[in-house]
């Protein structure tokens, strides 16, 4: 894991210098997702403090098992339905996949104890292709309006997922789109890019890269 986090912070600096960026303007969340808590344990040893997951019930079974880990965070990446906000918003510090505003006022009625902010990333949906979760850019004034009357949930940015491809160029149009969004409507941080394109992510203003993959290996079939 190592020799793999090596690599993957080799092509993240590659990536910022060739942009004029900083490496500490983008967060890398590793995407532990369908691998043991003990990879998340092994990669929090090896400094990761960023996990994203994608289904509510995984790492409920696997949350016991690292909540010990001091000053480590926990994404939700993936969809999630109304009926699952309150148990994630107990087991998440960040939802990323926020799309309706019905979602945002479930997970502010679930209400973080003592006056924790639960972090939210509107996910939006760029492409009309098959995944069926993510709010339209123009539904975005309005969903934006929710969020921000919901006294338990701090909105930090937009999140995106172009249509799968081998190739990391195709998705470097939908990246852009959604850093216009942001410039749009304020919001500064932006999660884009996975193993195979982050680097065009970054190249397009990424904040949060979300890598599996390219830390892990492959993963089993859900
Ligand atoms: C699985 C997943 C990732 C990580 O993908 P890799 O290709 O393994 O890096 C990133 N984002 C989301 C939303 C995912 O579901």
């Amino acid at each position: 894991m190592k020799i793999r986090l090596d690599a993957v912070e080799e092509r993240i600096q590659q990536a910022v210098k060739r942009c004029g960026r900083s490496r500490g303007d983008v967060t890398l969340i590793a995407v532990t997702k369908l691998f043991p808590a003990s990879v998340i344990r092994e990669a929090y040893e090896l400094g990761l403090r960023e996990f994203g997951e994608n289904y509510v019930q995984e790492f409920q079974g696997k949350a016991n098992e690292v909540s010990d880990l001091r000053g480590a965070r926990f994404h939700l990446i993936g969809h999630l339905q109304s009926n699952k906000a309150k148990i994630a918003s107990e087991l998440f510090d960040v939802i990323q996949t926020v799309d309706t505003a019905k979602l945002a006022q479930r997970l502010d009625a679930a209400g973080k104890p003592l006056d924790v902010f639960l972090d939210v990333f509107l996910e939006v949906k760029l492409s009309a292709e098959d995944s069926k979760s993510g709010a339209l850019p123009s539904e975005l004034p309005a969903l934006i309006d929710a969020v921000k009357q919901c006294s338990h949930l701090r909105l930090a940015g937009l999140m995106t997922m172009p249509p799968w491809s081998d190739d990391a160029e195709p998705s470097r149009l939908y990246f852009r789109q959604l850093r216009v969004l942001g410039e749009q409507h304020g919001l500064s941080a932006l999660s884009m890019g996975m193993s195979h394109d982050f680097e065009v992510a970054i190249e397009e203003g990424a904040t949060h890269i979300r890598v599996g993959t390219a830390l892990f290996g492959r993963r089993k079939k859900p």
